[in-house]
């Protein structure tokens, strides 16, 4: 019996010494998951760091190159169109105290009631237009400076020869004080000078000093500067065409809150070929293009279209 208890014995203590070996292989194993766990958790939050940084910098990589899109576009304009920055516009103070253009020699410069040319301003190059002039105009105003005088001969030409019309022109340059002449008939004749600067320039304020300014007519309107130029065929080609040459026609019929004139379809204004393209295909004035907004009442409004000529 002794001898049976014993080998119970024996073999209950194998059993515990089983049961413990196995205990103890259990928790190595459960500790062995428990480090691999925490190894893999380290592992993937290492990668997904390290993604989100890859991320990250592709998307701010690509905001940067969005920005540079973005800037190139906006300067692409002017760079594809040689057209002028809007801030080109600068004026200084002259020796008499008056704000005039620092620039007056741009071909992009704007002259108008609040931009004024240097009472002493005359461009340094003015030639002779060699197309056919109105009877009796002196050849003093039959003078523009040279890129102008090209483009309107240009012009006159392609008149001829794609629709067989007979351009003439009427005033080219026209020099400050000759402008306060004009001005000041303009004021006897229309009753008053806000009447006058309706559709006169004060001088200073005239393109025609400019020389890239030319108005222009027709021998149906007898040589004379009218209203009815815009319904001629060849106001009509002037208006859809002269762009083509880099001439604008400066004071338009919806546009006069802008450019404080009246509507003028004989005066084109050479800006050039980039410019005149963009003004016509957005149908601005240069006033627009400045960003200077509609601030002139239809003061003068009594010179409505009466078919006389002006000047
Ligand atoms: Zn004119």
């Amino acid at each position: 019996m002794s001898d049976s208890r014993e080998q119970r014995k024996a073999r209950r203590e194998r059993k515990e010494r089983a049961y413990k070996r196995k205990r103890r292989r259990l928790l190595g194993l459960l500790i062995l998951i428990v480090i691999l766990l925490a190894a893999a958790l380290i592992v993937v939050n290492l990668v997904q760091g390290h993604l989100e940084k890859v991320h990250r910098a592709s998307v701010e990589s690509f905001l940067e190159i969005d920005d540079e899109i973005q800037a190139g576009m906006a300067g692409g304009i002017v760079k594809i169109l040689n057209v002028p920055a809007r801030d080109e516009l600068k004026t200084v103070t002259d020796e008499n105290g008056e704000t005039v253009l620092e620039h007056p020699e741009d071909l992009w410069v704007l002259v108008n009631k609040e931009f004024h040319l240097p009472s002493n301003y005359e461009p340094a190059d003015l030639v002779q237009v060699s197309v056919p002039f109105a009877p009796g105009r002196s050849l003093d105003v039959q003078r523009m400076r040279p890129v102008a005088s090209d483009a309107l001969t240009q012009m006159f030409d392609a008149a001829k020869e794609e629709q067989g019309y007979e351009l003439y022109a009427a005033s080219g340059y026209r020099s400050y004080d000759v402008q306060k002449v004009l001005f000041n008939q303009n004021v006897a004749r229309f009753g008053s000078e806000e009447s006058a600067n309706y559709l006169s320039a004060r001088a200073g304020q005239s393109e025609h000093q400019t020389g890239l300014a030319m108005d222009l007519t027709v021998p149906s309107l007898n040589y004379q500067l009218k209203y009815d130029f815009e319904s001629t065929p060849e106001g009509q080609w002037v208006a859809e065409n002269s762009w083509r040459f880099g001439f604008i026609v400066r004071y338009k019929k919806d546009k006069t809150a802008f450019t404080g004139y009246s509507f003028e379809p004989w005066h084109v204004r050479y800006v050039g070929t980039d410019l005149a393209k963009y003004l016509n295909e957005n149908d601005l004035t240069l006033e627009e293009y400045y960003g200077f907004s509609a601030k002139y009442s239809d003061h003068g409004a009594e010179l409505i279209p009466d078919n006389q000529s002006y000047e």
